[in-house]
């Protein structure tokens, strides 16, 4: 009988393993390497995004995605013509595993010098097991990570010349980033420049408690002022090109339909933006609203 139990608790170990071992197919289908701006390229899958900042010093990558992406993502940047070897910084928009469990072959193939938000640092050092939502099936973790240097907001990283801003949109994850950059849009009049949003992440799930209710604290001490200071953080930067660490968050296939015939521009979206944001606010309040109300009853 006890053999009986350990052999279907073993089954179902199994069956829970095998049910996250899966991701979503356009997390894992790659797509050619394309050029944003002068010195950005996107080197992610279909949905995963992954970022390359390509300066006369080396180059940073923003996003090493799944364990199983970064050989997806060093052949876009072989691709390109460049070398892998000459990324020096690796940086997130979150410390999930769809944005983070690829750091620990990143930085052993490239050693890269790995910055990650205040927030974020004890996640990546222990590959998720102290995430705010952890235990959780949709946490999974992954090979922990050293982190190089710890991140506050307004934080800049430079490199040969570019400079990248780290904003602190928490709430999503405790140290989720937004990254701006500004640079000149090839076939855009030489010396004009544009601001480029790369945004972290605004969304969360039934597992998020924003509200205390008996025998359930919120999800973390702060999580309510982190969203509404990410939507007041977001609302605020000045956004002419409109990425994000999903490329669902900016339609990004749809663009790259009218990518060949238009080239970078079709990225440039200022009213994209706001609707993202607005929306996400929306989402975020209705169902702050939602646990307001059932915590009253
Ligand atoms: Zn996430």
């Amino acid at each position: 009988m006890r053999a009986f139990i350990s052999c279907v608790l073993l089954l179902l170990f199994c069956a829970s393993i095998l049910a996250h071992a899966e991701p979503d197919p356009s997390w894992t289908t790659p797509i050619a390497p394309f050029r944003i701006a002068d010195d950005l390229y996107y080197v992610g899958s279909q949905e995963l995004a992954s970022y390359l900042v390509v300066t006369p010093k080396g180059n940073i990558l923003i996003n090493a995605n799944l364990a199983t992406s970064p050989s997806q993502i060093r052949a876009s940047v072989q691709k390109l013509g460049l070398r892998w070897t000459d990324v020096k910084i690796l940086l997130n928009s979150q410390a999930h595993y769809d944005h983070m469990a690829g750091a620990a072959e990143v930085i052993r193939q490239t050693h890269a010098k790995n910055m990650v938000m205040e927030g974020d640092v004890s996640v990546v050092e222990t590959g998720a097991r102290t995430d705010f939502l952890s235990p959780s099936p949709n946490i999974l973790t992954y090979t922990p990570v050293h982190v190089d240097r710890i991140l506050h907001d307004e934080d800049t990283v430079s490199l040969g010349g570019v400079v990248l801003t780290a904003h602190k949109t928490a709430g999503h994850t405790r140290g989720c980033t937004t990254w701006t950059m500004r640079s000149h849009l090839p076939g855009e009049p030489a010396g004009t420049s544009r601001n480029i949003v790369i945004v972290g992440g605004t969304s969360f799930w039934s597992e998020y408690h924003f509200v205390a209710t008996p025998g359930h604290a919120v999800s973390y001490p702060g999580i309510v002022q982190d969203f509404q200071h990410t939507f007041a953080v977001l609302r605020d930067l000045p956004c002419d090109v409109f990425l994000g660490a999903h490329g669902q968050y900016f339609d990004m296939l749809t663009k790259l339909g009218r990518y060949p015939q238009d080239g970078p521009r079709v990225f440039i979206g200022p009213a994209g933006y706001k609707d993202f944001v607005a929306g996400a606010q929306k989402t975020f309040e209705q169902e702050l609203a939602k646990q307001q109300a059932t915590a009253a009853r």
